[in-house]
Formats: structure tokens, sequence, C-alpha cells
């Protein structure tokens, strides 16, 4: 990922040396897109050592390490966090045997649990994305695509000037403003696009994992087999019809939309004066600890009307 923020740099300072200093003699021009390109590259740069050197979401807290000496059965752990409760936010992972905060998941690849837990990104050194990381990354993608915005532009435009003035410049500087731009071109349309998706989830306040998997959804209603049990229906003893009902809920069931400004605010901190300078410099995490959101007004309405058509799917057909 470094390799490829740094890789277009030679052919970059070519362009803006013998194009903008030698050819069109502007310190001016020279000066701006240095400037300009240079401050997206170290907020990229930051953000994303952000990503790399930050946890993304540890589930135990110092206060828990100091209890670790008190032994929690399972059955207490279920218990206090409400498992009766078929919207308790506390759940439990059986492969860490620890509770599980609310959306919070276990990745199978890091071996752990993240909290609010977005993705497994492979391109981020294999690490998950999580509540602690999730703005450094949208912030890492938005400063990517405005340089690879600003340095395709000026190279495509440098390389318009070249096809048009045939003689004011070298033979190899075009052919660097070609590869840029080409690049730049690239880099915009599919990270920008990426970066898009990315603006629609937090605009609905939504993770990419809640996003992809309908089946999430069953976590948080009580088991359609046994109402007592207090672990989730498994999706795969789900009947057809019943999947279908899932799949076709799950995008009108935003539990944790809260509005757009708030959605914004959890993640990038805009309740706060000047929360988004910290933000922008820094990095950091998302608003709260991690562990509780607060939930759509509808939410609970939504969910209970979800387990009654799962209740009712095979009866109608
Ligand atoms: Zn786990
Ligand atoms: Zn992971």
């Amino acid at each position: 990922m470094i390799l490829m923020l740094l890789a277009p740099h030679p052919s970059w300072l070519i362009i803006v040396i013998r194009h903008h200093l030698l050819t069109l003699k502007s310190y001016g021009w020279l000066a701006t897109h240095l400037l300009i390109s240079y401050t997206l590259m170290f907020l990229a740069c930051t953000s994303l050592i952000v990503c790399l050197a930050r946890d993304p979401g540890p589930v135990s807290s110092p206060e828990d390490a100091q209890d670790d000496n008190e032994e929690t059965s399972f059955t207490e752990a279920l218990m206090a966090s409400g498992a009766d409760d078929f919207n308790s936010p506390g759940k439990w992972c059986k492969k860490c045997w620890a509770t599980k905060p609310e959306r919070t998941h276990h990745c199978s690849i890091c071996r752990r649990c993240v909290l609010k837990m977005d993705h497994h990104c492979q391109w981020m050194a294999n690490k998950c994305i999580g509540h602690r990381t999730y703005p450094a990354f949208v912030h890492f993608l938005t400063c990517t695509v405005l340089m690879a915005m600003y340095m395709g532009g000026v190279a495509i435009s440098g390389f318009y000037y070249a096809f048009t003035n045939p003689t004011s410049i070298d033979e190899t500087t075009p052919l660097h403003e070609l590869g840029i731009g080409f690049v730049g071109l690239i880099i915009t349309a599919v990270v920008g696009s990426f970066l898009g998706y990315h603006l629609y989830l937090i605009s609905i306040n939504r993770t990419t994992l809640e996003d992809l998997s309908p089946f999430l959804l069953l976590r948080l209603i009580p088991n359609l087999m046994n109402p007592h049990d207090p672990f989730p229906t498994s999706e795969h003893r789900l009947s057809f019809n019943q999947r279908r009902v899932v799949k076709r809920t799950h995008r009108q069931i935003q539990l944790y939309n809260v509005g757009w400004r708030k959605n914004w605010g959890q993640v990038f901190g805009w309740e706060r004066r000047r929360g988004w300078v910290y933000r922008l410099l820094l990095g950091g995490a998302g608003k709260g600890d991690g562990r509780a959101f607060p939930r759509n007004p509808r939410s609970e309405e939504m969910l209970v009307k979800l387990a009654d058509d799962l209740r009712n799917a095979d009866k109608d057909s």
C-alpha cells in the first residue's frame, strides 16, 4: 500500500519540474502543485499509519482486565447481559468465550472479536477495520481519491498542452503525463466508487458487514424454533420463504440510522466544535466506546415485525 502511494512520485516530479518549471517557467504552479499533492500525501499517510498501527477495536477494556480473577461463568455472563431480552446488546462469542457487545463481530481471519467491525481488509496489512480505525480508513480513501484526481488532472492537462504545442517540450515528459493521467483515472474510478459506497453506508449508519450479511438480523430477534434458547436461529435452519423474507426486508431495517447528521457525527465527531479538525489530522476512533449505539426509534417495531413475518412466512404459501 505504501509502495502504491510512493510509486507515481518520480514521474510526478518529472512532470511538475519539466513541464511547469522548465517549459512554462512558472514557480507559482510548481509550488501550488507540490504543496497540494504533498499535503494530500501526508494526510493519506497519517491515516494509513493509524489504520495499520491501531487496534481496530479490542473488546476487553482495562476494567475488564482487573476483573479477570473473578471467574464469570457462561450463564452468569448471559444473565448479566440480559440474554432473555432479545434486544439486549450483550451476546456471547463462542470462539473467544467472552461477551460480545452490540455490533461486535468475530473475525475468523484475525481470530478475535472486533468492536463495530466493518470488514476485514487484505489491502491494509490483512487487518480488520473496526470502531477505532474506521474514521481513519474513510479519511485515507478520501485523501487517496483526491490525490489521484488532482495528479491525474494536472498530468492530463499537461499532456494536452504537450499535444497542442509539440515543439515546446521534450519527448519523454508527455509519456510520464500519459502514465500518471491513466493511473490517476483508474484509482479515481476504483477507489472512488469504494469511497462512495462507504459514504452511503455512513449516511445510513451501517457497517459493510451489516450491509452484506442480511442474516445478522437473526441475532437480534428471539430464536424462532425455541424462544428460550439464548442463541439466535441458525441461518441454515430457515426455510426458503424465510430466507426470502430476510433478504427482502434487510435493506429497509436500518437499525442504527438516527438521521444522517447524527450518523455522520458518530463517525467524524461533528457534535464537538472543531471535532473534525482533530479527526482530519489524527484520525481517531468513532464517537463513543464502540459498545453501545443509539438505535433508530423504529428499530424495535421493525424487528418485531420481522420476527412475525418469519413465523408466518411458511403459512402464507
Ligand atoms: Zn470472538
Ligand atoms: Zn480481521
